[in-house]
């Protein structure tokens, strides 16, 4: 069995839905966890610190160790109120899964700055200000363990969502870089694209699949990756329903010529489209077009 003993852990949103189940998980599994929630509505208004307290309250009732934080995770003040809680409470910092979201939804023509702001500051500022604030720990100790959690309307677009897929899709190039400037002092970073029935999704997913698609089944992709076995880094997966696959950003072999003009790019378009054999690096990208 994965245990996660003698190992700290943050889970941002973690009062309701997924971001509960994750904290649920690694608590019984023995971590000690901070349970960060804002407590407010679907879109990201109100506040309440009844969620974070539920959930640290279900897990102290299960024997497990866990403190609540109701602190804003897009703010600086924020993100380092939750880092402190836990280096205040257990001592360091394991491990931090950027859970906590909110839904603006419009199509984009309608779509309002506000809108837009708002959604990406949670996302996309909130995963970094809290990974930002935990890195310095984690570098320190030479060990550290970074979810973010992106979605599959980031990776592949989504009617109404043009602030949520790219926030999400945001969280895979910050998945990437943590993952490649943390390798050398044992910092693991991945993504997740969750597909879960939380009240995200309560109102879009049919009512059977309830069962199906239930948040523990992300989270135990969850505690596999932040495991201290998991060597695992840079890596996207999308996760639901029991089922695990990774995601990749690919490039194709492409066409190349001397004389790139507008005419045979049209004319080699087949070639252009092509998606094997790929290449998955910018190193090898820039080796393809030596
Ligand atoms: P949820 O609404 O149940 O949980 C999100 C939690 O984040 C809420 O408890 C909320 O209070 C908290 N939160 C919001 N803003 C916060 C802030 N500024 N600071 C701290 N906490 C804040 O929804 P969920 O479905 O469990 O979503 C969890 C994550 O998974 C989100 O990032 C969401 O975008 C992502 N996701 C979910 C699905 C799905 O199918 N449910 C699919 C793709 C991605």
């Amino acid at each position: 069995m994965l245990r996660f003993d003698d190992r700290v852990a943050i889970v941002t949103g973690a009062g309701h839905g997924l971001g509960r189940s994750h904290a649920l998980l690694l608590a019984d599994r023995g971590a000690k966890v901070v349970v960060n929630d804002l407590g407010g509505a679907l879109d990201g208004t109100g506040a309440s610190t009844g969620p974070a307290a539920d959930v640290v309250e279900l897990i102290t009732k299960n024997g497990g160790q866990a403190v609540a934080s109701t602190d804003n995770v897009a703010t600086p003040e924020g993100a380092a109120a939750i880092v402190a809680a836990a280096v205040e409470a257990f001592g360091k910092i394991d491990i931090v899964v950027n859970n906590a979201g909110i839904l603006r939804d419009k199509s984009f023509g309608k779509m309002t700055v506000e809108d837009f702001d708002n959604v990406l500051a949670v996302h996309v500022r909130g995963s970094y200000l809290v990974s930002r604030a935990a890195y310095p720990y984690m570098k320190e100790a030479g060990y550290g363990r970074v979810v973010n959690t992106s979605s599959p309307a980031g990776l592949f677009g989504n009617f109404g969502q043009a602030n949520y897929s790219t926030a999400k899709m945001g969280l895979v190039g910050l998945t990437k870089t943590i993952g490649i400037e943390g390798a050398r002092n044992g910092i693991r970073a991945n993504a997740i694209a969750p597909i879960a029935w939380t009240r995200m999704t309560e109102a879009i997913l049919p009512a059977e699949f309830e069962a199906k698609f239930s948040a523990e089944r992300v989270s135990a992709l969850v505690a596999y990756l932040v495991h201290d076995s998991c060597e695992v880094t840079g890596e996207v997966f999308s996760v639901g329903g029991g089922r695990v696959a990774r995601v990749f950003v690919a490039e194709g072999p492409g066409w190349q010529s001397d004389d790139l003009t507008p005419e045979a790019v049209a004319d080699n378009w087949a070639s252009v489209m092509a998606e094997q054999p790929y290449v998955l690096t910018a190193a090898d990208s820039m080796k393809a077009m030596l």
